[in-house]
């Protein structure tokens, strides 16, 4: 392959982005925003969201056997979250690299977990591990017409 067809071929992907509740509580949407934003990643979703425990139980459904399941429901529906779908070329790895590991001990500085956080449990930020899971989790906790497709205005300064 030639590089600028490899380039072009490069798929578009969506990831789910939210901000939990100690996020939300401790004045950290601002700054997480801001960190997407400034990557160059564009915003095609957001809103405010108290998430029901049912929703809660289905994002989460593959960690239904973890012993810590109910503690992580509790965690997730204790307050409002901030929903966000992010759109770009390799956004779902990338996104989980700005986010940083999962245990915010073993996250790097300048990573969002690695400067904001101290405990697994209390771990600020949520992002999609795959594709598939972004398209899945986006559909899990937006309603019709809250995604918008838009063409940023500075688009060309972000790619050639
Ligand atoms: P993530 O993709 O980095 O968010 O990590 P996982 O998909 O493995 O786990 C989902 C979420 O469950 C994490 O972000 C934590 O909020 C929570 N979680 C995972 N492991 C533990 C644990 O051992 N204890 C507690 N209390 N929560 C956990
Ligand atoms: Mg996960």
């Amino acid at each position: 392959f030639l590089p600028h067809l490899v380039a072009s071929m490069e798929q578009v992907e969506e990831t789910y982005i939210m901000i939990k509740p100690d996020g939300v509580q401790r004045g950290l949407v601002g700054e997480i925003i801001s960190r997407f934003e400034k990557k160059g990643f564009k915003l095609t979703g957001l809103k405010l969201f108290q998430c029901p425990q049912e929703l809660a139980e289905v994002h989460y459904e593959e960690l239904k056997s973890k012993s810590f399941f109910p503690k992580l429901i509790g965690y997730i529906t204790s307050g409002p979250v901030v929903c966000m779908a992010w759109e770009g070329v390799g956004v779902v790895a990338s996104a989980r690299k700005l986010i940083g590991s999962t245990n915010p001990l073993d996250a790097a500085p300048g990573t969002i977990r690695g400067d904001f956080a101290v405990q697994t449990g209390r771990n600020v930020v949520h992002g999609s591990d795959s594709p598939e899971n972004g398209k899945r989790e986006i559909g899990l906790w937006f309603k019709e017409g809250e995604v918008i497709q838009w063409t940023p205005a500075i688009a060309p300064w972000l790619k050639e």
